[in-house]
């Protein structure tokens, strides 16, 4: 017989497929002798069998759960129901997958109108009882029955009022009792029948309701975003339960190992007195620092504190760990790997490389390339922070900085957001229903909840700008507006900026820099560096873009794309003359004008390379991209160039094609017209001779784009090499440099030991050789791809990330015949495949020398550079 469920000390932290992730870390705490409340859990497995029961929990799963039920009772000595001293558990969901406040947990189960009557016998304490038994009802409404929390809210609320009390804890057993009757009719109206007494049934119906609760919206919504396995299920934990609110010298609390902002060693955590789980994680009430449980309870300060570097040691890693005290006992709840900002995440791991725990290799491979992109995010330029005032003061929940309009409901900002706009997301306290509007939004602010708040685990997670627990305003989301101390007013759509990494906020646009670097940071990018077999180089096409590439680590530029230093508006006029000039001498004019700024241009990126490589593409411009198309534009060329206005619109309409995108552009353009190609050849050397006299190395690579054949790059190469050697000639003086060609077409590809014998290097074009393979046109795939993503008729959007099967295919076709000819010809790859981590993975994999990507993508690249390589001696390590 299979078996489905498992007693905690039947697990391990290794079984979390199984068991799920809280699951398989009670066992392990239950295991090393921890205080962990004693209890069981409903594996994965079960969870799948209920599925393909449509919804029914089989006979042999609940024989289980009434055999585990019954092994707990005579555990506790207590029993299920009994109005002496019942037994209460919790039912806790837990995925294979950490799926915060993604599912929702049940406390106090077992209780009714006779067994809140025999907690009142066991405890003596009639307050805590009720009080559970009305908390009970509520979260039983809510997640098994679907009742809004606010019918509950506004009943406790009404009855605080009646019964004049400022605090949950402040309401006497009599009110309480008047509470649960209100209650239990909100229960009756809302879900069309009584509240179940059973405490059997009461379990068999939470117990499908986190079944259930595996398929639900918010939960598919969270598997979407970070892409988790649909088909792990979820399993459930029957836990049973201590109770933190039962007076002062209980509570409930969370401790973080260490800081999940900065990554601090100190122990992190808030808790509240008197107060019961969920509690501190809703953000309801404000919580407090968990230095002062030093002072109210020492002892089990310290006991909690041992505790801590306990778990951190036993999970080599920062942990997040859930606690309740009862009556000054201990219990742990809780502990997984904690979330964490990227510059905490790199900051523990190199800590606790230095601890002697984990290797590099480790502390390498724990961060994902793509959370590197937190990091370097932007802050506030300093000297718009002097002169701008702060609105109001929250907590720092998650770092970086942001600006943008704001909305008070997921909705309108996930449509503010998907019209183009920038939207911070503005709440009370968030929950997950918000998640979408959370994905959309720049940054989010509210004005409830501590570090630990929904809102603040979610923007962590994110890499999102947050500050949370804003009490300088009081936020009105009927109104949609936000009141400040000072008496601002702020409504829908009104700009504001946020700092979350000093939790202030201001009321208008702020300019933003980029990110600073700290110490660990670089020592562990040292770590990434030497790890990594691929070098990694930067597209950049100003000295701008080059300076940030170079401070992130790029080891040269892999594209400059000359058309865009073009695209200036003070030097379009000239390129437009270029291309509507009709015969040579035309062309010539304007070209001698474009060869001085190309020069300066060239000139300040070698000065800045200082002896780095730098790939120079020739021009490759889509004719379409730069021609006149308004009146006005043609009025002024008119001016510029000396030709009619008539004369230019024939001209264009001579030029204009019917698919510019495989048009008259890249290697083409220098057949028909060699003496653009002559000019850059020009610009090029000669710049590199200036730089080369300022006693500055420099080492240009010149390449061709869109080659399909060897014969075309056999021409243009000849042409270009005949200039440069007259230019050396000239100057008497003799430079290194290579001429090669971009692999952009599926023909080079294929041909691709025949263009070996005419190029010194290859780079693939993978952003055009996926346009051409499958036959997409970049230009217009976003009418067509998002239902290929939808029906899913590809994994992932082409342009993205690369198709290995076929455009991978052809890179590697490419770069194995290219070898037959030459086999050390150096190869590359650019577009925005360079920086995407799977695609590098692949790049790795095939053996090519380098990627190229976007400045703020370099650091990414390097990291996964690194992993890739350190995956592969894993994997020859295994075999
Ligand atoms: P989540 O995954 O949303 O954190 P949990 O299952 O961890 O949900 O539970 C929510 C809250 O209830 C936590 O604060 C947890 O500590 C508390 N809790 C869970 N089980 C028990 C129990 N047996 N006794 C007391 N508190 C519990
Ligand atoms: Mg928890
Ligand atoms: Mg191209």
């Amino acid at each position: 017989m299979r078996k489905f469920v498992y007693r905690f000390d039947e697990g391990r932290k290794e079984m979390k497929f199984l068991l799920g992730g809280k699951g398989a870390n009670l066992a392990e705490m239950t295991r090393i002798g921890l205080p962990v409340p004693p209890g069981f859990t409903i594996s994965t497995d079960a969870c799948k069998d209920y599925n393909e029961h449509h919804g029914h929990l089989s006979e042999d799963i609940l024989r289980e759960v009434m055999l585990h039920l019954a092994h707990l009772e005579k555990a506790s000595g207590k029993r299920f129901g009994s109005t002496e001293n019942p037994l209460l558990v919790s039912v806790r969901s837990g995925a294979p997958v950490s799926m915060p406040g993604m599912m929702d947990t049940i406390l106090n189960l077992g209780l009714n109108e006779k067994s809140v009557q025999g907690m009142i016998h066991a405890t003596g304490d009639a307050r805590s009882s009720l009080d559970s038994y009305r908390r009970f009802i509520q979260m039983f409404g809510d997640v098994v029955f679907g009742i809004p929390s606010y019918h509950f809210e506004q009943a406790l609320v009404a009855i605080k009022k009646e019964a004049g009390c400022q605090s949950d804890t402040d309401l006497q057993p009599t009110d309480l009792e008047k509470l649960i009757e209100r209650y239990l009719d909100i229960f009756l109206t809302e879900s069309g029948r009584d509240f179940p007494q059973d405490p059997k049934e009461q379990l068999m119906l939470a117990i499908t309701a986190v079944f259930d609760s595996w398929m639900n919206p918010r939960a598919v919504i969270y598997r979407r975003l970070h892409e988790i396995d649909a088909s792990y299920g979820t399993a459930v934990n029957i836990q049973t339960m201590v109770f933190g609110n039962t007076g002062e010298t209980s509570g409930t609390g969370i401790a973080f190992t260490r800081n999940p902002s900065t990554g601090e060693k100190e122990v992190f955590g808030e808790f509240l007195l008197n107060a019961q789980g969920e509690d501190v994680v809703a953000g309801i009430r404000t919580p407090v620092e968990l230095s002062q449980l030093r002072t109210q309870m020492p002892e089990v300060y310290e006991e909690l504190m041992t505790t801590c570097a306990l778990l951190e040691d036993h999970y080599q890693d920062m942990q997040d760990i859930e606690f309740t005290i009862e009556k000054e006992q201990l219990y742990i709840l809780q502990t997984r790997n904690g979330k964490r900002t990227t510059k905490a995440a790199i900051q523990v791991a190199v800590d606790l490389v230095h601890e002697g725990k984990i290797s590099t290799e480790e502390a390498i491979m724990r961060i994902a390339p793509n959370e590197l992109d937190q990091l370097l995010h932007p802050a506030f330029h300093v000297d718009a922070l002097a002169s701008s005032s702060v609105l109001a003061t929250g907590l720092p929940a998650s770092p970086g900085a942001a600006t943008g309009m704001i909305y008070f409901d997921a909705a309108s900002a996930v449509k503010a957001a998907e019209m183009g706009s920038k939207v911070i997301l503005v709440r009370s306290e968030t929950s997950p229903e918000d998640i979408e509007g959370m994905a959309k939004s720049e940054a989010i602010l509210t004005a409830r909840g501590g570090m630990t708040s929904h809102a603040a685990v979610v923007a962590r997670g994110m890499g999102k700008c947050c500050v949370v627990g804003c009490a300088d305003i009081l936020i009105d989301e009927q109104e949609k507006a936000i009141r400040t101390k000072s008496g601002h007013i702020l409504h829908e759509g009104d700009q504001i900026s946020l700092d979350g990494t000093t939790g202030q906020v201001y009321g208008e646009e702020l300019p933003l820099t980029e990110a600073e670097l700290f110490p660990a940071f670089d020592e562990w990018m040292e770590w990434v560096n030497e790890a990594k077999r691929l070098h990694i180089r930067v597209n950049a096409d100003t000295p701008a873009d080059l300076q940030t590439a170079l401070h992130f680590g790029a080891e040269g530029i892999g594209l400059c794309r000359t058309e865009h230093m073009f695209f200036h508006e003070e030097r379009i006029p000239f390129v437009r003359q270029m291309i509507i000039a009709e015969n040579i001498r035309e062309r010539e004019d304007a070209l001698e004008k474009l060869k001085q700024m190309q020069k300066e241009d060239f000139c300040a990126l070698f000065r800045i390379a200082d002896g780095r490589p730098i790939n120079i593409r020739l021009l490759d411009p889509p004719l379409h991209e730069f021609l006149p198309k308004e009146t006005g534009e043609i009025e002024k060329l008119s001016q510029a160039s000396g030709k009619t206005v008539t004369e230019i619109r024939r001209r264009l309409t001579e030029l204009a094609e019917t698919n510019p995108m495989l048009g008259h552009r890249g290697c083409r353009l220098a057949v028909t017209y060699p003496e653009i190609y002559k000019m850059q050849a020009e610009a090029i050397m000669e710049s590199a001779m200036e730089i080369h006299d300022e006693g500055i190395p420099v080492q240009p690579e010149i390449m061709i784009p869109l080659v399909a054949t060897q014969a075309e790059l056999a021409l243009i190469k000849n042409e270009i090499k005949t200039t440069i050697q007259q230019i050396f000639e000239k100057e008497r003086l003799i430079l290194p440099f290579d001429i090669g060609t971009m692999i952009e077409t599926p023909r080079a590809c294929i041909v691709a030991d025949q263009i070996a014998q005419d190029a010194q290097f290859f780079s693939f074009g993978t952003n055009d050789l996926t346009q051409l393979t499958f036959g997409f046109s970049r230009d217009d795939a976003g009418k067509f791809l998002p239902s290929y993503e939808k029906l899913a008729l590809i994994s992932r959007d082409p342009f993205v990330s690369i198709d290995q099967d076929g455009v991978g295919a052809l890179v590697e076709l490419g770069t194995v015949r290219g070898r037959m000819t030459q086999p050390n010809i150096k190869i590359g790859v650019c577009g925005e495949h360079g920086g995407d981590p799977a695609s590098i993975h692949f790049f790795h994999k095939i053996g090519l020398h380098y990627v190229s990507c976007s400045p703020f993508r370099v650091p990414i690249a390097r990291l996964a550079a690194a992993q890739a390589s350190l995956l592969e001696h894993r994997s020859m390590e295994t075999v």
